[in-house]
C-alpha cells in the first residue's frame, strides 16, 4: 500500500505536515507495510488536506479534509480496505500518462470517479497531469510515470529543427500571458548564431490571487525540467536559468532537488544521454518585484542591474542576457513541451480552440464556493469556471464579476460570463488572459475599492521608468483615493478615464501598459458604483 499527503504550501498551510507526521506514527504502531510519501497538490485546494490512498490491485483514493487525528483510521482502512467514509472525495481508477493508460484495478462503485465530481467535470491534465500523484522530490516517480521519455525520443530519434516543427504544428501559445507562439520564439533563437545562448525560465509569479506556476513547480518540478532541457536543444541553447520568487521557498527547494536529481541522471551537465548534448541549468531567486516578470527586466535583474524594462528591438533572441540570445518561457509554457513531444502536436491540437490550442491552468480564488487549481482546454466560457467548477458564490451571494489575468486583468461583470475564456475574446472584452488569475467578486465587493486596490498595486510596483506610467498611476491612485473617501467628482472622473487611456497607450512595458485595465472596465460595467460614491458625499 502506498499512501500520500498533498504537502504543496496549500497543503501545509492546512495542516497537511501534522497529517503526514500523525500517518508516519500510525504507520511504525501498526508494523504495516505500508510507503508513506509527499505529493503535491492535486488542484482542490478547498479539500485540503488531501490523503491519497493506494491499495495492491485497487484504485487510488482521495481523501479529503483529513486531521492527524484521522491517521489511525486511515492506517485501519488500509488493512481492512474499507476508508473511512466521511473521508473519502474521490477515486482515480485510471490515469493518462505520457506512456499511456495505467490501470488501477477495478475500485470501489460507491465511491465517485474523479472527473465525474463537480469541481474536476470538464477539466483535462495536460499540464497538472501527475501533480498530487508523484513525488515530486523524486525522480524515480517522474521517470515510473513516462517522464524524461519525451527527452530520450528527441535526443535519440529528433533533429532539433523536428522538434521545433512540432511545437509550431501545436501552436502552443505563451502561458504568461503574451500569447506568442512558442514555436516562432525557439525559432528565432535555432536561427541566431553565437557561442553561448540561454533558455531561461519565467517563475517570477507575483500576481496577487495566483500560484498556479507555485503549485505546478511544487506538484512535478520534473516536468518544466524536461521542457526546458528540450527547448534548449532544439534551439541550441547552451545554458539554462530558472528565475524563481524567494518568496516561493518549497519550490525552490524542490527544484534544486530535482536539477540534482537531473545531473546524477545524466539528463544535465555534459554530453547528455551520450548523445553530445552539453548543457545546464541554474537556479537564481529574485527579490520579489513584479516588474521583473516582464523579459527584459527580468534579464537586466540576472545581470545585476535594477530590474527595469528596456524598449525593444532588439528582442531578447537577438541580445538578451549579457547580450546573448536568448528565449524565455515561463513555468506552464514548459511544461506543456514533453507532453506535445511525447504524444504528437495532433493529439495537444484536439483540445482548446483553433487558435488557441491546449489547456491553461488558473488559480480560482475569492467569493466563491470551490477554490484551487483549475486545468481547462482554452475556449472555455467564463461561467463554466465559476457555476459548475466554482459552484457559485460561498453561501449562495449572487456573484457581481471576476477579474482575469491578475493585477492587470480587466473587470468581467456576471452579464459578460458567456466569454469563451482565450486570449482573444478576452482581450475583446478589456481584459487579458495574463498568466491565469481568476479572482471572483460578489455582491459584497465595492467595485471602486477594487480598482483602487489594483492601481495601489501596480503604482507600487511600477519601476518609474517611464512618465505615463510613474506619474500616471500616481495621478490615478490619488484620484480613485478621493472618489472613495466621497471627494471624487464628476470631472476627476472623466479625467481618470482618459488618463488611463494615455498610460495604457504610452507605458513602455506591459506593467504600465495594461495597468488601467481594472479602472477602464470598472469605469465601462460599473460606473453607476462611481457615481455613487459622488453623489453620497455631495
Ligand atoms: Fe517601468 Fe511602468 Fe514604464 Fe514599465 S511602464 S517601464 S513598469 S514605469
Amino acid at each position: 500500500p502506498r499512501v500520500t499527503v498533498g504537502m504543496g504550501t496549500c497543503g501545509r498551510g492546512n495542516g497537511a505536515e501534522e497529517v503526514y507526521h500523525a500517518l508516519l506514527d500510525a504507520i511504525d504502531r501498526s508494523g504495516q507495510d505500508v510507503l508513506l510519501a509527499p505529493v503535491g497538490c492535486f488542484g482542490s485546494c478547498f479539500q485540503e488536506p488531501l490523503v491519497t490512498v493506494r491499495l495492491p490491485g485497487g484504485p487510488l483514493v482521495i481523501l479529503k479534509h483529513v486531521l492527524a487525528s484521522d491517521a489511525s483510521r486511515i492506517l485501519e482502512g488500509v488493512s481492512t480496505h474499507v476508508m473511512p467514509p466521511d473521508l473519502i472525495y474521490c477515486k482515480i481508477e485510471e490515469w493518462d500518462h505520457l506512456t499511456g493508460q495505467v490501470r488501477y484495478g477495478q475500485g470501489y462503485p460507491e465511491i465517485p470517479l474523479w472527473n465525474g465530481t463537480n469541481f474536476f467535470k470538464g477539466q483535462k491534465k495536460i499540464v497538472l497531469r501527475d501533480c498530487g500523484l508523484i513525488n515530486p522530490e523524486d525522480i524515480e516517480e517522474y521517470i515510473g510515470v513516462g517522464g524524461y521519455q519525451a527527452l530520450y525520443k528527441v535526443l535519440i530519434d529528433g533533429r532539433p529543427e523536428t522538434v521545433i516543427e512540432q511545437v509550431k504544428a501545436a501552436r502552443l501559445r505563451g502561458r504568461g500571458g503574451a500569447g506568442f507562439l512558442t514555436g516562432n520564439k525557439w525559432d528565432f533563437l535555432a536561427k541566431a548564431k553565437s557561442d553561448v545562448k540561454y533558455v531561461i525560465c519565467n517563475a517570477d509569479e507575483g500576481d496577487p490571487g495566483a500560484y498556479m506556476n507555485r503549485n505546478e513547480l511544487e506538484g512535478d518540478p520534473h516536468s518544466m525540467l524536461e521542457g526546458m532541457i528540450i527547448g534548449a536543444y532544439a534551439t541550441g541553447a547552451t545554458d539554462g536559468i530558472i528565475y524563481v520568487r524567494a518568496e516561493y521557498p518549497l519550490a525552490v527547494h524542490r527544484l534544486s532537488k530535482a536539477i540534482e536529481q537531473a545531473r546524477e541522471y545524466g539528463l544535465l551537465g555534459k554530453n547528455i544521454l551520450d548523445r553530445g548534448f552539453n548543457f545546464d541549468i541554474e537556479l537564481i531567486q529574485g527579490a520579489g518585484a513584479f516588474v521583473c516578470g516582464e523579459e527584459t527586466a527580468l534579464i537586466a535583474s540576472l545581470e545585476d542591474a535594477a530590474g527595469r524594462p528596456r524598449s525593444r528591438p532588439p528582442y531578447p533572441a537577438q541580445s538578451g542576457l549579457w547580450g546573448k540570445p536568448t528565449n524565455i518561457n515561463n513555468v506552464e509554457t514548459w511544461c506543456n513541451i514533453p507532453p506535445i513531444i511525447a504524444r504528437g502536436a495532433g493529439w495537444f491540437a484536439e483540445t482548446g480552440s483553433v487558435k488557441s490550442p491546449g489547456t491553461k491552468v488558473f488559480s480560482l480564488v475569492g467569493k466563491i464556493r470551490n477554490t484551487g487549481l483549475v486545468e481547462m482546454p482554452l475556449g472555455t466560457p467564463l461561467k463554466s469556471f465559476i457555476y459548475d467548477i466554482g459552484e457559485g458564490g460561498i453561501s449562495g451571494r449572487p456573484i457581481k464579476a471576476v477579474q482575469t489575468g491578475g493585477p492587470s486583468g480587466g473587470c468581467i461583470p456576471a452579464e459578460m460570463l458567456d466569454t469563451p475564456v482565450d486570449y482573444e475574446s478576452l482581450a475583446q472584452i478589456g481584459s487579458i488572459m495574463g498568466s491565469g488569475g481568476m479572482v471572483v467578486m460578489d455582491e459584497d465587493n465595492c467595485m471602486v475599492d477594487v480598482a483602487r486596490y489594483f492601481i495601489e498595486f501596480t503604482h507600487s510596483e511600477s519601476c518609474g521608468k517611464c512618465v505615463p506610467c510613474r506619474v500616471g498611476l500616481d495621478k490615478a491612485l490619488r484620484i480613485l483615493n478621493n472618489v472613495t473617501k466621497g471627494q471624487g467628482n464628476q470631472q476627476q472622473l472623466a479625467l481618470l478615464d482618459q488618463m488611463s487611456r494615455m498610460i495604457r497607450e504610452c507605458s513602455l512595458c506591459g506593467l504600465g501598459q495594461s495597468a488601467p485595465n481594472p479602472v477602464l472596465t470598472t469605469i465601462r460595467h460599473f460606473r453607476d458604483e462611481y457615481e455613487d460614491h459622488i453623489l453620497a458625499h455631495r
